[in-house]
């Protein structure tokens, strides 16, 4: 599978509470049995377990990706990360190298009321 590059000098915010997340490595079980480690940003907010990487916000609990978690608003290649709030507006920016898009939601469209 081709993944399109994500880029690793972003400042995504956390969809549940809007704070800058951290540069990790993620690991998780896809699927089987196998554990994978990817790179991503994880919230450290305290009790948050949500996580961006090219595939939208998502939540990792008990080493699983939660499939009904994903947040994912995107353009063609990948997923995007809210850049700023300015407001009751959220600004989402594309994550893929060389992609300068970005799109402007309400902020009502963030995740405020995932677990
Ligand atoms: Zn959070
Ligand atoms: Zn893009």
């Amino acid at each position: 599978m081709l993944v399109p590059k994500m880029r690793i000098d972003i400042r995504p915010l956390c969809d549940k509470h809007l704070v800058e997340m951290e540069a990790v490595s993620v690991k998780a079980k896809m699927g089987g049995s196998d554990e994978w480690a990817w790179p991503a940003f994880r919230c450290f907010m305290q009790g948050c377990a949500r996580s961006f990487d090219s595939g939208g916000y998502t939540t990792i609990s008990n080493g699983s990706i939660d499939p009904a978690s994903r947040n994912f608003i995107g353009c063609e290649e990948g997923a995007m990360f809210i850049e700023s709030v300015q407001g009751d507006r959220l600004i989402w920016r594309c994550s893929i190298a060389g992609c300068e898009r970005s799109r402007t939601t309400d902020r009502a469209l963030s995740a405020l009321a995932l677990p």
